[in-house]
């Protein structure tokens, strides 16, 4: 089996309670049957505890408390489930979030995802240009999978191609790979994300500002304003291309990932922008914050992503 991760991946760790967006705090939290059957066995006062906080009822799952937190999750930001058994305890998903993997005959890709703050703090903050680390080989290569991954190499060049400006960049990837993005103003795409499923209201509020004050941004302005620090722009074009494009090997449809890649990077420029704009301040603390909520609120939310993959087709 061929593992496959960028090479920033093995830098990843948590920051538990120093985390302000914790991973178990608004998620449903599944617990896998394996996980379960493990709950279930331990005695004594945390078995009791863990029978009343797990719900059966359809995917057995975490009872979240006051404030929509993961009934583990201590006074002091830390889980009292690894306090009692360590890591080893944690079902599928808390192991693995916010690691994700993608799958193609003979290859496993991880990465971990913008929706963590740590995650984004160490992806968008890489200087150079990002490399994918290979081990192990495919044992029964698959042709389609091996055109595909080679389509996305050609695509991650062309991202990392640090001879053109970044709007080159996304204009070369669209023409290329015959992607297409509605020309709409910053007002119009207010809307059309405002017509998706919406987690936190934050992110509501993010949006019905840029409906409002969409015509007011100041993009030459902001632009000068990044100028040395455009490379957080590349990570985020990277890191989506390197995160959906192989999604393509389900539907044959590579144009609509390459597009969304370039629509994502886009809109946190114009999210970006419009922030400058009416502070005069983005911090790179800033750009992880709205890179969060837009993964957490695009990515991680399947009907987002279908709505908007749809639309690019
Ligand atoms: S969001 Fe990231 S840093 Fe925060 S608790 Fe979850 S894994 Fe840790």
């Amino acid at each position: 089996m061929q593992m496959v991760y960028p090479d920033y991946y093995p830098s990843f760790s948590c920051i538990a309670d120093r985390c302000k967006h914790s991973c178990c705090i608004g998620w449903e939290i599944d617990i896998d049957p394996e996980s379960l059957a493990r709950f279930q066995a331990i005695e004594g006062p945390m078995g009791q505890r863990l029978k009343e906080s797990i719900s059966l009822e359809e995917t057995p799952h975490f009872i979240l408390g006051e404030g929509e937190r993961c009934p583990f999750l201590n006074e002091k930001g830390l889980c009292d489930l690894i306090l009692h058994g360590g890591e080893e305890i944690l079902c599928q998903i808390c192991t693995d979030h916010p690691r994700y993997r993608s799958f193609l005959p003979g290859r496993t890709e991880i990465g971990v995802g913008l929706c963590c703050e740590a995650a984004g703090q160490l992806i968008l903050s890489q200087k150079e240009p990002v490399k994918l680390c290979v081990s192990g080989t495919a044992e029964e290569p698959d042709a389609e999978a091996e055109l595909l991954v080679a389509l996305r190499q050609e695509a991650l060049d062309i991202a990392q191609d640090r001879t053109r400006s970044l709007t080159e960049r996304e204009s070369a990837l669209l023409e290329r790979f015959q992607g297409w993005i509605p020309d709409l103003s910053p007002v119009q795409w207010a809307e059309v994300y405002l017509d998706l499923e919406r987690l936190e209201e934050t992110w509501t509020e993010v949006l019905e500002n840029l409906r409002n004050q969409g015509e007011y941004i100041d993009r030459e302005g902001f632009a000068r304003y990044m100028k040395g620090r455009e490379t957080e722009y590349e990570q985020l074009l990277v890191y989506f291309l390197y995160r959906h494009f192989l999604t393509a090997y389900e539907d044959g449809d590579v144009g609509s990932k390459v597009s969304f890649s370039v629509l994502s990077t886009r809109m946190l420029f114009l999210l970006g922008a419009l922030c400058w704009t009416q502070t005069g301040v983005f911090t790179l603390a800033d750009q992880v914050e709205l890179a969060r909520q837009y993964s957490a609120e695009i990515e991680y939310s399947q009907d987002n992503l279908d709505a908007l993959f749809t639309m690019l087709m």
